[in-house]
């Protein structure tokens, strides 16, 4: 790792690092990296912006805890997000469900069962 890296600082035209659109371009590659580095900035900060905002949604949506088909533990969340999406989540093993009324989010989570389906792997449903 440190020689490479000692080895670009005295041959700066071999590192592929300092190219743009195939010229050497050190102070160029530079400024992209930088901007790459703002953009995936702004996306993280979206991306939690969006996390924090389905969080107070399912806090809003939060109908009633049901015991969890797979753990069997009195911790299967559902959540009435709107009149067509139920969504069922186990706080304990993260087994989870959704469907189009309660009865069918809950079957959803036990068709599941031993899937190793875990909702905090990725807590937005939009992108399961
Ligand atoms: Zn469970």
């Amino acid at each position: 790792m440190g020689e490479w890296s000692e080895y670009f600082e005295d041959f700066p035209e071999e590192n592929p690092g300092n190219y743009v659109g195939g010229k050497f371009d050190p102070e160029g590659a530079k400024r992209v990296r930088e901007a790459e580095g703002e953009r995936s900035a702004a996306s993280a900060e979206i991306t939690q912006m969006l996390a924090n905002a389905w969080k107070a949604e399912k806090e809003r949506s939060f109908v009633q805890v049901d015991e969890c088909p797979q753990c069997g533990l009195e911790a299967l969340n559902t959540y009435k997000i709107k009149d067509t999406f139920y969504l069922c989540e186990c706080q304990d093993c993260g087994m989870y469900g959704q469907g189009g009324s309660h009865s069918e989010a809950l079957k959803s989570a036990e068709d599941a069962l031993g899937d190793g389906l875990d909702w905090r792997d990725n807590p937005v449903p939009w992108s399961r």
